[in-house]
């Protein structure tokens, strides 16, 4: 692994520039694909200097999700080269259609003015070529598409060279260590995803957030997930003492891992894996999930109580 200031050499052509997002390279003679481009146009014209300075012409763009802080580069690098936009057939209608990202923590109303941000939309960008599932090839960079989805409907690893882009679908430990909890929007999925890396026959795995995992470490980073996952379904069964509202749940889950939130979007983030969580201890019986009243009121809402 050659370490330069901005540029993390994995292999001759594989390499990330580790920005807030790790924004992967796979490269063939002069020509190069682009694997996420961060959150907004300044990303983007740190991936285009980098991409000059080692003397490639990016030629594609492939977005492993939709969200803002992997596709916000794109516009840019658009403008700037004749690149063509790769995006998981699933994620294509977030990354074209920005507004809708916001809508879904607003359960369709009409958005916060609070959620009205880069870090929830990034600036809307045609994608060119919808991916599912395979092998594909541009400018003779062979790469594979390998489906992840649990932290977002369809996210979309890429693997090229044995190295495999992953985007969110396993997150470095120290990340683990700081935020405490993931988003997901399916931890069940999550969970099978992450299973499904132990599988994939590579030199390096790469999150988005966090360092390079080296094969030897696989297997570990990916328990370190896994438990994370397991830990927060414990921690909101234990929290579990009644039956309450999805937002009493929220703030007692919170609290039980000494998450303190004042942001609105962070909180609709942690709401939307709360309810992500109920569904799927929901789904295994391990919970119930009705319209009734919550210990501490009289009035009918949508309450979630242990079975
Ligand atoms: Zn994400």
């Amino acid at each position: 692994m050659v370490i330069h200031l901005e540029y993390v050499s994995l292999s001759d052509c594989v390499g990330v520039i580790p920005l807030r997002t790790n924004i992967g390279i796979v490269c063939h003679n002069d020509s190069c694909v682009i694997i996420d481009t961060g959150l907004d146009e300044k990303a983007g014209k740190h991936i285009f200097k980098t991409a000059q300075e080692l003397g490639l012409k990016i030629k594609a763009i492939v977005n492993t999700h939709s969200h803002s802080d992997h596709y916000g580069g794109n516009v840019f690098l658009k403008g700037k080269t004749d690149a063509l936009v790769y995006a998981p057939s699933r994620e294509a209608l977030v990354i074209e259609n920005p507004w809708l990202e916001p809508l879904w923590f607003s359960c369709g109303a009409s958005v916060f003015e609070g959620l009205r941000n880069k870090f929830l939309m990034a600036e809307a960008c045609k994608v060119d070529v919808p991916i599912t599932k395979g092998r594909f090839e541009i400018e003779g960079i062979s790469l594979e598409a390998v489906p992840l989805p649990g932290h977002s409907i369809g996210m979309t690893g890429v693997l090229s060279n044995r190295t495999l882009f992953c985007g969110d679908a396993l997150f470095g430990e120290e990340i683990i260590e700081k935020h405490k909890v993931l988003y997901l929007h399916d931890p069940d999925e999550a969970r099978k995803s992450l299973n499904k890396l132990l599988e994939v026959d590579c030199e390096f795995i790469v999150p988005s957030h966090g360092t390079a995992v080296k094969a030897q470490d696989i297997q570990r980073c990916v328990e370190v997930n896994v438990n994370a996952i397991d830990s927060f379904d414990s921690v909101i069964i234990k929290s579990l003492t009644g039956s309450m509202g999805v937002e009493e749940l929220t703030s007692r889950a919170l609290t039980a891992v000494g998450l303190t939130l004042d942001d609105l979007t962070k909180m609709m983030l942690m709401r939307s894996t709360v309810l992500a969580h109920v569904t799927c201890l929901a789904r295994r019986g391990l919970i119930k999930v009705s319209v009734g009243q919550a210990e501490s009121s009289l009035v009918n809402r949508i309450v979630c109580s242990p079975v």
